[in-house]
């Protein structure tokens, strides 16, 4: 089933009733060359392009709960290619490209918008941290611009530019970041899979993972065991809980995040401000609510719910910095656990058992990682060779104490990032 404006037209002129869905409700085989743990973005784009660009097509993806209903469909749809160091400033520019043709390349409307989002900063030093970022994502090909005051007030006159405690210097400005709709992304791949073969089973929570002599063989669900020559395990949250399956304990600590919806309102805010003094951050949804979040909850946790203190932090560092959010009313909030890694960036590795495989360590970014997650991802199932865009986030990496501690620059410690 393709996508296209005259189809939609026609659908829409005889009573849509043409649509299919859009996706198989098949049976689990009792063998696979290949399970996928985890249903969410990255175990459905991982699905996507080992059959788009590797021809295998074996495979299953075994989802506990229902395809979108993870983190995947939770998060704020932030997506940006703004990091510092090696290691990861080549794989977010991947993704961000792929995400640059996803539309086209799925037949599918994940509602991508280049946007652009604002850095806010708030003093001397900061501009000059700013200055830095930029021109590191301009020596690897990505898009920054320093902005004044005055030229950051031009685009968002209604912040608060002269809090007492963080006055507004400017913004760095990464003009191709923006948003895309969550769980259309999943929606999306999990179409794209599926047309090319591969086997969404949904409500098939993994309780156990084979292995025998050191390699592994299948895993046993809830709807009875499967064999398969390769396990990917791309659970996200449940990360640990999966790996301790098969004996294995991950530098993984599973936090709460919590995200925030308003009413629809006119439009507003065009662009995704950061103030990350205030660790707040904001959108507006195409159906007018104000999208916004903060920072973790901070204790360890699996329940996709948060605390109270947060909800009021998060309303705090809003009101202070565009204190027009104040006459906004909040309909929903939400959780959603993380896979925090000790330096903040990702696990994309093989494992000590034969043929198991991990993909974590997302920590609060990986919606605009799921693009090249997968893509690299696949690379690595199929070819076990490491995709050039994602050599350093190897496992042993902990072991040696070289991370790679980027996102916040704040030391390898995961209260600190
Ligand atoms: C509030 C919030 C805001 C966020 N904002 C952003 C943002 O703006 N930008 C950004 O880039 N990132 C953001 N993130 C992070 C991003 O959403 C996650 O890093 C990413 O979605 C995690 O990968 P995933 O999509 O594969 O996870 P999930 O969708 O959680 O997928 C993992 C899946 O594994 C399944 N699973 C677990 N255990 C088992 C099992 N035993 N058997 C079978 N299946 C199992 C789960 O049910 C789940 O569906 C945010 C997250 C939250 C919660």
């Amino acid at each position: 089933m393709r996508f296209s404006g005259l189809r939609v037209l026609k659908e829409g002129l005889t009573g849509n009733k043409g649509w299919r869905p859009h996706w198989r409700d098949p049976a689990p085989k009792p063998e696979y060359d290949l399970v996928i743990i985890g249903g969410g973005g990255h175990g459905l784009s991982t699905a996507y392009y080992l059959a788009r660009d590797h021809g295998l097509t074996n495979v299953a993806v075994l989802e506990r709960g229902y395809i979108g209903g993870g983190n995947i469909g939770r998060n704020t749809t932030i997506v940006r290619a703004n990091y510092f160091l090696q290691g990861n400033s080549e794989f977010y520019s991947h993704s961000l490209k792929l995400w640059e043709g996803l539309e086209e390349d799925l037949n599918y409307n994940v509602m991508h918008s280049q946007r652009g989002i604002l850095n806010l900063f708030h003093s001397d030093g900061q501009r000059d941290a700013a200055a830095r970022r930029g021109n590191m994502m301009l020596s690897q090909g990505d898009d920054a611009i320093l902005l004044g005051r005055e030229e950051l007030r031009a685009k968002v006159p209604f912040l608060n530019f002269d809090d007492q405690r963080f006055p507004l210097y400017g913004a760095l400005y990464h003009p191709r970041g923006g948003t895309a709709r969550h769980d259309a992304v999943a929606w999306g791949y999990a179409r794209g899979a599926d047309s090319r073969g591969v086997d969404l089973i949904q409500n098939c929570e993994v309780t156990g993972i084979d292995v025998d002599n050191g390699r592994v063989t299948g895993v046993q669900t809830v709807r009875g065991p499967i064999r398969a020559k390769k396990v990917a395990m791309v659970a996200a949250g449940r990360s640990s809980q999966v790996a301790a399956m098969a004996g294995m304990r991950l530098p993984i600590e599973s936090h709460i995040l919590q995200a925030f919806v308003t009413e629809g309102l006119k439009p507003v805010i065009d662009h995704v401000i950061t103030f990350g003094m205030g660790h707040f951050y904001i959108s507006q949804s195409d159906k007018g609510g104000l999208v916004f979040g903060g920072d973790l909850d901070f204790y360890a946790s699996y329940a996709a719910r948060g605390n109270l203190p947060t909800v009021e932090h998060v309303m705090e560092a809003g009101m202070a910095l565009m204190p027009m959010i104040g006459k906004a009313r909040v309909l929903r909030s939400w959780g959603g656990i993380m896979d925090m890694s000790p330096d903040g960036s990702p696990i994309i590795d093989r494992t000590h058992i034969d043929g198991l495989y991990v993909n974590c360590g997302w920590n609060y970014g990986g919606f605009k990682a799921v693009p090249a997650s997968g893509n690299v991802f696949a690379h690595l199932l199929a070819t076990d060779q490491y995709h050039p865009a994602a050599t350093r986030f190897r496992l042993d990496r902990f072991r040696t104490g070289r991370g790679i501690l980027d996102e916040e620059g704040t030391g390898s410690q995961h209260n600190l990032h």
